[in-house]
């Protein structure tokens, strides 16, 4: 197990997953420096990536690990000169230099274009236009992207994303080229209004990112909170949700996806990890979601700490589904070992997939805290980053409680100890309550809300309800609320209210007393 006691001090952009909360009180070295300072060295992964086509090693286990898995995806292994069988036209001459770029798009009338779109860069966008579904083709040797996006019907002409520093190379429709405007992380693209979903294809470059802001050249991706843009074009609101379509190629190894997300999800809910896997079939709930859990071939306790990890993942995955509501991602999850260049990052609610840090696979709070994202900050989403308790507590209280449920007394007992030590050792330097006012108006990371502290002081506002109203009426509202919320956006205040219908007991108080105060003034719910 590994040692991270500084760990409870705040630190913005590691990994929304962080979790490994009984190991940051046990242990030695401060870790806590933010992870823009230890990003990795850039130099070295990006020639990995550039090397990927020579470095085919697609043998039979992999080939095995995918058959007959349920929508897990393999892109494959060193593929040059990729050629994708999407859109294809170039809308020419655009995208190459940074800063604004306007391409005019078809002006002979295509997809109800008028003469002026796009311009001179004053093109109409509606801005809150939704991506309804994303196609992504990625391939890892050559950089470029093809992403289909299926965009929401809107009475208001153009849409606008997020496309960090990828360079947009065309954006298409069936009839041609579309108008389209850079400026600088900023698409606005000239779409018709339209009473139905239309869809459209955008290519772009990518750059490699090693600081967990995009597509790394070591193999894996991580776009959490607001980095998908690098990665493709995007909408980062955690209240927005998407469908997902993946195949990634090239690289070292095998890339290893969901091949669909078929259920809306949070725009960093996609990734990929390209590495050579063997699987464990560990079992399959009572609903039929069969858990599948890797490790990596050249790791020596691969297996051994896969095994060790997930000894009650079935159990717990199975009681959440029993007791919270069927998991919406798909029929075969489980965890992929990543190796992360940040031991003090634990793991990533990438579902159906969720990705740990090869040193915490053996971490059962870590699977089971990753497991339940699947629940709350997946399945439903996050209004607002100031909601990231309703994520983070739940399932930080939801990890420990179920380890218990299934048995593990030993793993829940230390969870506990560890959230009240971690409360109780930054207290003194905690600088934000874990519920803040207002929506949209905070960033996650440089506010400090990305803190274990926010978890903790979730996780244990939910213990202190529970003692207060009883598990099975906890339950309930959990249940009633997962009912009502998932495939949307929810706030805390939602779940409060459904935890007022179904049990009679205002926990608005008690939630103010433990949330809303940087200090929590409350050890049980009157
Ligand atoms: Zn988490």
């Amino acid at each position: 197990m590994k040692h991270q006691r500084g760990a409870t001090a705040r630190y913005a952009r590691a990994a929304l997953a962080i979790v490994g909360f009984a190991a940051w009180v046990d242990g030695c070295g401060g870790k806590s420096r933010e992870l823009s300072e230890r990003s990795a060295p850039g130099g070295s992964a990006g020639s990995k990536a550039d090397t990927g086509g020579s470095a085919n090693r697609n043998g039979g286990g992999d080939a095995e690990s995918e058959a007959g898995a349920d929508g897990l995806g393999n892109g494959g292994a060193g593929v040059a000169g990729s050629t994708f069988g999407s859109g294809g036209r170039s809308a020419g001459g655009s995208g190459n230099q940074a800063g604004e770029t306007t391409n005019g798009g078809d002006t002979a009338g295509g997809a109800g274009l008028t003469d002026e779109a796009g311009r001179g860069g004053e093109m109409p966008s509606d801005a809150l236009r939704h991506i309804v579904a994303t196609d992504l083709n990625i391939s890892l040797d050559t950089r470029v992207g093809v992403a289909i996006l299926t965009l929401a019907a809107s009475t208001s002409r153009g849409a606008t994303f997020e496309i960090g520093d990828t360079t947009i190379t065309s954006v298409t429709d069936d009839d041609g080229a579309l108008g389209y405007t850079t400026h600088g992380a900023t698409l606005d693209v000239d779409v018709p209004a339209a009473s139905e979903e239309l869809k459209i294809t955008i290519e772009y470059r990518f750059k490699n990112h090693e600081a967990f802001d995009g597509i790394s050249g070591r193999g894996y991706s991580f776009t959490w909170p607001y980095y998908c843009g690098n990665a493709f074009p995007c909408h980062s609101d955690p209240a927005e949700g998407t469908t997902f379509k993946l195949f990634v190629k090239g690289g070292t190894s095998i890339a290893n996806f969901p091949t669909s997300i078929p259920f809306p999800a949070p725009a960093y809910m996609a990734a990929w990890a390209v590495e050579n896997y063997f699987p464990l079939f560990p079992g399959t709930t009572k609903a039929g979601t069969q858990i599948e859990v890797f490790y990596r071939l050249g790791n020596p306790t691969g297996e051994a700490d896969a095994r060790a990890g997930t000894a009650h993942l079935v159990q717990a995955f199975d009681w959440l589904e029993q007791h919270v509501g069927p998991y919406a991602f798909g029929s075969t999850v489980g965890p992929i070992p990543v190796r992360w260049p940040d031991v003090t990052l634990d793991g990533m609610e990438h579902h159906p997939l969720w990705h740990v840090n090869e040193t915490s696979m053996s971490d059962e709070l870590v699977q089971v805290h990753e497991a339940a994202h699947g629940w709350f900050g997946n399945g439903v989403r996050l209004r607002c980053w100031e909601d990231f308790v309703l994520s983070e507590g739940t399932v930080s209280y939801l990890a420990a409680r179920v380890l218990e449920e299934v048995g593990a007394t030993t793993v829940s007992t230390a969870a506990w100890d560890g959230y009240e030590s971690t409360l109780l050792a930054g207290q003194q330097s905690d600088s934000i309550a874990a519920w803040p006012s207002g929506c949209g108006s905070i960033d996650v990371l440089a506010s400090g809300l990305f803190s274990s502290m926010t978890y903790v002081k979730g996780a244990l506002f939910f213990r202190a309800l529970e003692q207060r109203i009883g598990r099975p009426a906890l339950d309930r509202a959990l249940s009633t609320f997962y009912a009502q919320w998932v495939g949307e956006a929810a706030g805390l205040r939602d779940l409060l209210d459904v935890i007022h219908e179904t049990s009679g007991y205002d926990a608005g108080p008690c939630a103010e007393a433990w949330l809303k105060r940087v200090q929590p003034q409350a050890t049980v719910c009157d």
